[in-house]
């Protein structure tokens, strides 16, 4: 099976749009949270991915959208723009963010945002946490965003990790072997790299492919400074950081 998997969109339509387009046809779209949160259009974008039928997982903005206490953890600027998220959600979009679950098991693969054991909350930057993360999942493979950052972590052995920073195009051929895999970031990477990300997962191949795509990042700060959300956080998307 061919399904796209997306993360952290952050309520950046024109990324969410341009990444599915460059895909191409999938079986199916997978998520990995923080749907909402720092941009624009929440409700936009949400009604997207209902459209789609994408299914997928809450990230801790997405909790704090909906009026939960993951907000006191937020830098000022975050926090402003999780507010005006709140204050600027429909009903419907609320509805939606609320049915999401922290953990989600679809067939060989466990969907989390942050990690297995603690998936609002955890950056999976390390080996070590890559580790904890194949002990804590009952099924094969196990899909995380959060970092905003692309990477694969593979188990190559019992408790012997291997990860992959994977530019644009690159495949991981897993077959064999565990593995634990970040898309990047729809909305706000921080790799450096402004482009979306997004990754394309075959399941039959036992492979991942990471994908990068250019979208109009202007449009998305003239909505954001319309919209009175944090100039910084407008700036960053030229930069990707
Ligand atoms: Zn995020």
């Amino acid at each position: 099976m061919r399904i796209a998997v997306l993360s952290d969109i952050h309520s950046n339509l024109p990324a969410l749009d341009a990444i599915l387009a460059h895909l191409g046809p999938v079986e199916a779209v997978w998520h990995l949270g923080d749907v909402v949160g720092y941009g624009p259009d929440p409700d936009r974008v949400v009604a997207r991915l209902a459209e789609i039928g994408a299914i997928g997982v809450r990230g801790n903005h997405d909790a704090a959208a909906i009026g939960g206490p993951e907000i006191e953890w937020f830098n000022p600027e975050a926090r402003a723009a999780i507010e005006w998220t709140r204050d600027t959600i429909s009903r419907a979009t609320h509805a939606w963010l609320a049915a999401l679950p922290e953990t989600r098991v679809i067939d060989d693969h466990t969907l989390v945002h942050g990690s297995p054991r603690d998936p609002l909350r955890e950056y999976v930057t390390s080996l070590a946490a890559a580790r904890a993360a194949f002990a804590d999942v009952t099924t094969p493979h196990a899909l995380h965003g959060h970092t905003h950052v692309p990477i694969g972590f593979t188990l190559e052995a019992p408790g012997n990790v291997a990860a992959v920073l994977p530019e644009d195009g690159a495949t991981l051929d897993y077959t064999g072997r565990r593995a634990f895999l970040n898309p990047g970031s729809v909305g706000q990477p921080r790799d450096g790299v402004p482009a979306a990300s997004g990754m394309i997962l075959d399941t039959d191949a036992a492979s991942a492919t990471w994908h990068r795509v250019a979208y109009d990042i202007e449009s998305v700060q003239r909505a954001m400074r319309t919209a009175g959300l944090p100039s910084r956080l407008a700036d960053r998307l030229s930069f990707g950081v």
